[in-house]
């Protein structure tokens, strides 16, 4: 509970919705709404290591076919790299967001990321890297815009990861933490899937449209606080507390869902 509230205390909202609806019951027109799909964890299971996911062909299907029936209004929002991204989904055409909205993609042209202090990043990438290689249970991920720690072959090592990692952005105004799911990044204080989506809701084949986004992290909260404000649809997938619209169990459940709202069978 503690670690709830410190989270929530660190992003500046509580959890709104305390029983999100199960999202079986909602139905959505392909005509009206722009989906906003985070990968990890939500389109695909988390794995023990970032490289060790697994995408099926029915996961290429299933975007392949939403884009058609969303005419092109459906964008992937996630915290890995672009790169890294574009490697699992080639087939893909449609518009991705990579390193938690520092970058994007759109039209099969890459935009300009974001600007940040590229020496001081260098520097506490140096330090993170050195600290996974003396504590050899940690990952550390290099990230385009930041880096993250991962501590999920030994959660016990949270406390240490946090109280480490904090002392490195203490009093710093362009880099922060940002907590995941057994892991901790350090990344510049000004992105945010939030700002992307409002980005990207701002290109033609999305202007217009009830935003939905569905994420599974502790880092897409600050995104569904933004769009629940903006009157779109926020979906959380698998447990904890979210202040999303509704929820739904696993990334296999949330394909189902999603599936069901094109019309086919699908896996
Ligand atoms: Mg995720």
């Amino acid at each position: 509970m503690q670690n709830q509230w410190d989270y929530y205390s660190m992003v500046g909202f509580a959890p709104e919705t305390h029983s999100p609806e199960e999202l079986e019951r909602l139905t959505i027109s392909p005509e009206d709404t722009a989906l906003f799909l985070d990968f990890d964890g939500t389109l695909i299971d988390i794995a023990p290591t970032p490289d060790a996911i697994r995408i099926g062909d029915d996961d290429k299907k299933l975007l392949a076919a939403l884009s058609e029936r969303h005419n092109g209004a459906v964008s992937v929002v996630s915290g890995r790299n672009l790169k890294d991204v574009e490697q699992y989904l080639e087939e893909f055409t449609g518009t991705v967001s990579g390193g938690h909205g520092a970058e994007l993609r759109h039209l099969a042209v890459q935009l300009p990321g974001i600007e940040c202090d590229l020496e001081r990043l260098e520097h506490i990438k140096n330090v993170v890297r050195e600290f996974a290689i003396i504590n050899p249970q940690l990952i550390a991920e290099d990230k385009s815009f930041g880096i993250v720690l991962h501590f999920r072959q030994d959660p016990s090592l949270e406390a240490k990861v946090r109280e480490f990692l904090s002392g490195l952005v203490e009093g710093d105004d362009e880099f922060g933490l940002q907590p995941a799911k057994l892991a901790i990044e350090i990344k510049p204080k000004c992105i945010s899937k939030a700002h992307v989506i409002e980005r990207i809701m701002s290109f033609d084949e999305f202007a217009g449209r009830t935003i939905l986004f569905a994420g599974d992290d502790e880092t897409d909260e600050a995104g569904f606080a933004w769009v629940n404000e903006h009157g779109g649809v926020s979906v959380k997938v698998g447990d904890g507390l979210t202040c999303a619209h509704y929820r739904t169990q696993s990334p296999e459940t949330f394909k189902h869902w999603l599936w069901s709202q094109t019309g086919a069978t699908g896996s």
